[in-house]
């Protein structure tokens, strides 16, 4: 047979995530950090790696690295569970607390890959828009999960795209609202140091998604974890793969967060170079600047598919969100070295005062 039948039919319409990650001169697209490990904790690395059994499989659930992050924490190792970049735990959640039959609660524009994993475990979707300037609408949140029938949702704090936190009461009222599973994804928690940790042993239906891709420079190795419940953490567990967190990337993470202490003063640059660019964003008269709380800036810009291009023309790759539902006209930057963050204004300039003319 040189043929096949076609693929499950919710995967059919599907597409394929597209961070579009184009070859550029300054990566300002992915909300990475733009200091790589630092030296000497690369040097340990490199160390500890050489002594490493390439033959043996890993520890399933990286207990090394679970007791670390318990620790620094204040919980017990059963609270804590690695995932493949926080990208994995986000289908596990899927996974466990969607599927058919079952609804997951989402907050529209947010990480499309929330309603992506929805879509592919069949679960369905119920979507309250953010406002206008993108806050949540608290009341209609409110009001729907008060409804029931609600499975899980996440709440994206800060929010990715649009930049700002979720406020603390309103995540209170909305966990004692519902007996449904609330994640808050703090993937940009180390930038905006906000965390609803504290409220972990009062709140059963809690559970905190956190990466080390972003303030931790290792977007590259692929590691993220969930804080919760012992009783939330076995469910994850029963659905996850039990390789997935390789040897060498737990090696790699266990250095750099025995040694996060080295990566605060790059955090402080950032939040630095965070208000510095948005204070110069807002001096440009057709720049509509979001505030942010993370590592990131959403601003809105008539034209903002060209303005995309011509600013790629000029080395520098943006994430381009202006053909997306609730986003029309949207760009998001993300907070670079200062060299990269200059650069990025020098070429936002040019390319206004071109469309000026024009
Ligand atoms: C980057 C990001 C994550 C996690 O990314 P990983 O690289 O898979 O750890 C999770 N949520 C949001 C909102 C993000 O922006």
């Amino acid at each position: 047979m040189n043929n096949v039948r076609p693929s499950c039919e919710r995967i059919a319409p599907l597409v394929p995530y597209d961070p579009k990650y184009l070859p550029a001169e300054a990566y300002l697209s992915a909300n990475e950090n733009p200091q790589d490990v630092p030296e000497e904790v690369r040097r340990e690395i490199n160390r500890r790696l050489k002594a490493m059994s390439f033959n043996r499989y890993p520890d399933p659930l990286a207990n090394g690295l679970r007791d670390r992050i318990a620790e620094a924490n204040g919980l017990e190792r059963e609270c804590v569970l690695l995932g493949n970049g926080g990208d994995e735990l986000l289908f596990n959640i899927a996974l466990a607390w969607g599927g058919p039959g079952r609804t997951f609660l989402n907050l529209p524009p947010t990480f499309s890959v929330y309603e992506q994993n929805a879509r592919l475990t069949g679960t369905e979707i119920v979507n309250i828009p953010r406002r206008d300037d993108h806050s949540i609408d608290e009341e209609a949140v409110l009001a729907r999960v008060a409804e029931g029938g609600i499975d899980y949702l996440i709440v994206a704090s800060p929010n990715n795209p649009t930049g700002k936190l979720a406020s603390e009461e309103f995540l209170l009222a909305l966990l004692d609202a519902t007996d449904a599973l609330v994640m808050v994804d703090e993937a940009y928690f180390e930038f905006s140091r906000m965390t609803m940790r504290p409220y972990l042993a009062r709140h059963k239906n809690l559970v905190i998604l956190r990466t080390f891709s972003k303030a931790f420079s290792l977007a590259g190795v692929r590691l993220g974890y969930i804080l919760g419940d012992p009783a939330i953490v076995t469910e994850f567990i029963k659905v996850r793969q039990p390789y997935s967190v390789d040897a060498v990337s737990q090696i790699i993470a266990e250095t750099v967060y025995e040694n996060r202490a080295s990566f605060e003063r790059g955090i402080v640059s950032i939040i630095e170079e965070r208000a510095r660019l948005i204070e110069q964003l807002r001096k440009l008269p057709e720049v509509k600047a979001y505030p942010s709380d993370a590592n990131y800036i959403l601003f809105r810009a008539e034209g903002a598919g060209e303005v995309w291009r011509a600013l790629y023309d000029r080395g520098i790759l943006v994430r381009d969100f202006s053909a997306a539902e609730h986003l029309t006209d949207c760009l998001r930057v993300t907070v670079g070295s200062p060299e990269e963050n200059e650069r990025f204004l020098t070429a936002l300039k040019e390319v206004l005062i071109e469309r000026r003319k024009a």
